[in-house]
This record gives C-alpha cells, sequence and structure tokens, in this order.
C-alpha cells in the first residue's frame, strides 16, 4: 500500500457545526494486487472530515503503521475502498456488482437517484433554486433549514413546495432546534407533503428523535451516527431513514453492513458523500448502487470542490448517476491515478 497526500479547494468556504471548512485534505491510496503476472492497482481515498471522523494527523498515523479500525474510519476507509476497487478489477466487475455479490444483494443498479440541495436563503431566492433545481432534472431537492428563526424557514419550506409541487421534498435542519420547535416544524413539514427532516435535533438526542416519529413526515439521522453506533440509533427507534457516510463509518464494505442491518430493521438507508475527492465519490456510489431500491442520495457533491484529484467519470443526468463502466471503480477512467509516474 502507497498513500500520497492531497489537498482540495471548495469552490467557497462550507458553514459547518464545526466551523467553516476552505479545503479537503486527505490521501490517495493505492494497493497493489497480482492477476496471473498483471499487477493490479486498487484505489482508495482517506479524506477525514472534523467532527465525524479521527483527524488529519492520526489517519496518516494509522495509513503509516498499516492498521486502520473503528477507531480511524477515514484511514480504514482509504485502504477498503483501494481492496475492493483491486478485487473488483482482478474479478473484471464493476465495483458495485462485486459488493452486491458479497453483501447478498443484487443484481445492482446502473445509476442512482440523488438530491439536489439548496441551502440557507431568504423564501423567494430559495424557491428561485428548487425551481431552477428541478428544471435541471432532479426530481428530489433537500432545504437546509436551522439559519432562521422556525417562522422564516416555515416560509422556506412552504416557498419551496409551491415552486416544486410535484418533487419530493427533504429538510436538513443539521440538528439545531430544540424539541418544541422541531415538532412544530415537523407538522408544518407534513402538511406541506415533505418526505423527512434530517436530524430535526441535536445528535444526542436520541429520546426526543423516537418522540418526533409517526407525525406523517420521517426523522432522518445524519450527525447522530458521528456518535452513535447504527444498533444504538435502531435500539431507541429514533429514525426512519439512517444517512449513510462511508468515510465516517470506515469503507463501502461497513456502510452495506449498516444498510443491511436497516433495513432488516424496517429503516431505509441513504448514502452521502462527506464532501470527498473523486475516488471517494464514486466508491459512495458504487455503495449505493449495490443497495437495492435504493432512494435518492446525497452523491451530487463534486461541484462544491474547485479542483479535484482526476476527471469525474460519473455524469448527473435527470437526477440520477451514472455508474462508469468498467471493472472497479470506473474502468480505465482513473489511469492516471493507478499509475502516477506514467504521465
Ligand atoms: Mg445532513
Amino acid at each position: 500500500m502507497r498513500f500520497d497526500p492531497f489537498s482540495l479547494s471548495l469552490t467557497r468556504p462550507l458553514g459547518t457545526a464545526n466551523g467553516p471548512i476552505e479545503s479537503r485534505e486527505g490521501f490517495l491510496v493505492r494497493v497493489s494486487a497480482n492477476d496471473d503476472g498483471e499487477q493490479v492497482t486498487g484505489l482508495g481515498e482517506a479524506t477525514p472530515l472534523p467532527g465525524w471522523t479521527e483527524s488529519l494527523a492520526d489517519c496518516r498515523a494509522a495509513l503509516e503503521r498499516g492498521d486502520p479500525d473503528a477507531t480511524t474510519p477515514a484511514a480504514r476507509h482509504g485502504y477498503s475502498l483501494a481492496r475492493a476497487d483491486a478485487e473488483a478489477r482482478e474479478t473484471d466487475v464493476r465495483l458495485c456488482a462485486r459488493l452486491a455479490a458479497e453483501h447478498g444483494v443484487g443484481p445492482s443498479a446502473d445509476a442512482v437517484p440523488v438530491n439536489a440541495t439548496v441551502g440557507d436563503d431568504t423564501p423567494t431566492e430559495t424557491a428561485d433554486a428548487v425551481r431552477e433545481m428541478v428544471e435541471s432534472g432532479f426530481d428530489v431537492v433537500k432545504i437546509k433549514v436551522g439559519a432562521r428563526e422556525p417562522e422564516a424557514d416555515r416560509a422556506r419550506l412552504r416557498a419551496a413546495r409551491d415552486a416544486a409541487p410535484d418533487a419530493e421534498l427533504r429538510a436538513d435542519a443539521n440538528g439545531a432546534w430544540g424539541r418544541e420547535t422541531a415538532a412544530e416544524m415537523l407538522d408544518a413539514a407534513a402538511e406541506l407533503d415533505y418526505a423527512y427532516v434530517e436530524q430535526p435535533l441535536p445528535a444526542d438526542d436520541l429520546t426526543g428523535l423516537a418522540e418526533l416519529r409517526g407525525c406523517g413526515v420521517g426523522v432522518a439521522v445524519d450527525e447522530t451516527l458521528a456518535s452513535h453506533a447504527v444498533a444504538a440509533v435502531l435500539d431507541a427507534d429514533a429514525a426512519d431513514v439512517l444517512v449513510l457516510k462511508p468515510m465516517a463509518l470506515g469503507g463501502p464494505d461497513r456502510t452495506l453492513d449498516a444498510a443491511q442491518t436497516a433495513r432488516d430493521a424496517g429503516v431505509e438507508a441513504i448514502v452521502t458523500t462527506t464532501i470527498d475527492g473523486v475516488v471517494a465519490r464514486l466508491g459512495a456510489l458504487h455503495v449505493a448502487a449495490a443497495i437495492p431500491d435504493v432512494p435518492a442520495c446525497g452523491l451530487a457533491t463534486g461541484s462544491l470542490l474547485a479542483d479535484d484529484l482526476a476527471p469525474d467519470p460519473a455524469p448527473i443526468r435527470e437526477g440520477a448517476m451514472s455508474v462508469p463502466d468498467g471493472p472497479g471503480l470506473a474502468g480505465d477512467a482513473l489511469q492516471a491515478l493507478s499509475h502516477p509516474g506514467d504521465s
């Protein structure tokens, strides 16, 4: 295994609960396997995200030691994705097909529905942005809420619905509300026929999340999974939908295990990136393609980066992201990354 550091700038700083991030730093991971005397290289990416995974220093240390584990999920993701890519290449199948076979599901999908995301803005601007997304082919749009007073956010939710009467709409509060506000906002979202509200309460309030369920709109958890195991969330009956991030869960294998556990409990699972480079985004795409009938996923994040590890070979058309042809992550499309010395 070898790994090389990279830094990718965002097109503009992204506000998070842990402060704004301006770039994504991580490691491109390569593992080699020998297929009948022919060298096969598998690609992975370890891009830690503050608040969700280990630090960049701990990630590097785990990769150097060669023993990434559950305490270093980004490092484990890089290694596990690279190995899975190499294995899929050796057996000449797409990564999603291999993952689906390994997890006893399948066949994998050729494309995955993806959602557009609309950030905080005035009701009018929110409506315009939603309309623009729907016109460009997305049928699922997620509205970021929680940065304004509840009354203002209610107006935004209504404006978005008026702008897109037929779209599936979701809201994401990123843990901004208390229990009382969350209950009021979920009632409003239910009335406007939203599919679900993501993280209406802080990550640790499993009891509160469980109490919000059943009011006519789904409850999704995202930040909660940074600090609570999937099993604990399911035991607490705290969610209708789990938002699974392969980078934070330790790799494609762990993510599919989590998705299966969720679905066995009657809970939906969607896959999202952690604003990663193209290698990890493709990894997340293959994971999602291996989940039967997966709802729209948060994979359309490439445009948030000003630069990337390589050109993105997975176009989005009509609200779906196509899985690239060829073995492994993307056939020959990432050749330049596999053989950095060649060009
Ligand atoms: Mg979220």
